[in-house]
């Protein structure tokens, strides 16, 4: 991995290089397991060494991390291997444990970001201390939420800022765990210019063989960093066995990404493709709402003139609509066929909707 200088912000006062990386297990599972992926990773790029503590599952009945007394495991490693150490804090008591502990680092995780009570409740902990703070993204895609988390831990006065860019849920995903959608983090680097952007791209891809793509795509869009997680024995991990990889292949992983120079304007195909396909989803998800917006008037159209025992269908209002349409969609350049054959599918639906209307 070739390095080259980057904005590193506070980044640089800790002495850490660019790219940042972050590795170490989901899970800090035993002392063992923890110091011996540290030892590992000592041969590696790391600079940053992340154990989860406290683990956050979705559902009940999962490893739920071994808590406090994980802690001093942490503190071992940095003594042993000098790296920082980071865990993940999702209340007041986490943020007072991982202090007491002198725990390097600290970041929030995607199921409290959503919430801003928690969020809160971690930031009000926070106030006067001195340590950075990473904020993931929330799970679901709202630029707000994260935006306000960033916001909450600012308010606190920590001035060692960082995101983590872990990719968002949904439904089904079929390449994804968790789908990039690469332009929110872009969004949320264009309010925050300063902050340095880290990519997660463990929890984005679910498993081993897609994150050495998905990593080189954020350092192309120009990222400060990433953190990936990495186990001795990835199989059998007690949490994200599929996605976690050795100490080994984070150093082939980093000896193949190309490290790209800030001023280089060279967008990648992947890259561009990928923030065209995050537009499309954006204007998709509007074009379904308005749709919904509109059949919601049909709606209430149709309930106006069962009222009034008015006829559904008033043809001359129908032609004034499609001419009219297709009149704008030419001046936009747009074919008239294809309008016609939309708004034609909507007039059908709006007439069956009217129809349905008690
Ligand atoms: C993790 O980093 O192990 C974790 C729980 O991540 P996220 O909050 O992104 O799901
Ligand atoms: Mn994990």
């Amino acid at each position: 991995m070739e390095i080259t200088k980057n904005n590193r912000k506070w980044l640089d006062s800790l002495g850490l290089s660019h790219p940042v990386v972050i590795a170490g297990p989901c899970s800090a599972e035993s002392e063992e397991q923890v110091l011996k992926t540290a030892h590992e990773l000592k041969k590696t790029d790391t600079n940053i060494f992340r154990a989860g503590i406290w683990k956050p599952r979705t559902r009940p009945g999962g490893f739920e991390g071994v808590g406090e007394k994980g802690l001093p495991w942490l503190q071992k490693v940095r003594e042993e291997t000098g790296f920082k150490v980071t865990t993940e804090v999702g209340n007041a008591d986490h943020v007072e444990k991982a202090l007491k502990y002198d725990v390097d680092i600290l970041w929030i995780g995607a199921r409290t970001t959503v919430n801003p009570f928690a969020v809160q409740e971690i930031a009000d902990a926070l106030k006067g201390v001195d340590k950075p703070v990473l904020v993931k993204n929330p799970v679901n895609p709202d630029l707000a939420l994260w935006l306000g988390g960033v916001e909450r831990i600012k308010a606190a006065g920590i001035s060692q800022l960082g995101v983590i860019h872990r990719g968002f849920s949904s439904y089904k995903s079929l390449n994804y765990r968790n789908k990039p959608k690469w332009q929110i983090a872009i969004e949320l680097k264009k309010e925050f210019p300063d902050l340095p952007l880290i990519l997660d791209p463990s929890h984005i891809c679910g498993r081993r063989d897609t994150i050495l793509d998905v990593t080189q795509t954020a350092l192309d869009l120009n990222y400060d960093g990433f953190m990936i997680e990495t186990h001795i024995d990835p199989d059998n991990a007690w949490s994200d066995a599929k996605q976690q990889i050795t100490p080994g292949r984070l150093s082939e992983i980093t000896e193949e990404l190309v490290i790209r120079k800030e001023s280089s304007s060279k967008e990648t195909f992947q890259q561009k493709l990928d923030i065209y396909r995050s537009d499309l989803d954006i204007l998709d998800n509007k074009l379904v709402g308005l749709l919904k917006n509109r059949m919601d008037i049909s709606e209430l159209i149709g309930a106006l003139k069962r009222e009034e025992n008015v006829a559904i269908l008033q043809s001359s209002r129908w032609e004034e609509i499609l001419t009219s349409m297709v009149d704008e969609a030419n001046k936009k350049g747009l074919n008239k066929e294809f309008i016609s054959e939309i708004f034609k599918a909507i007039h059908v639906e709006s007439i069956k909707i009217q129809h349905e209307t008690k």
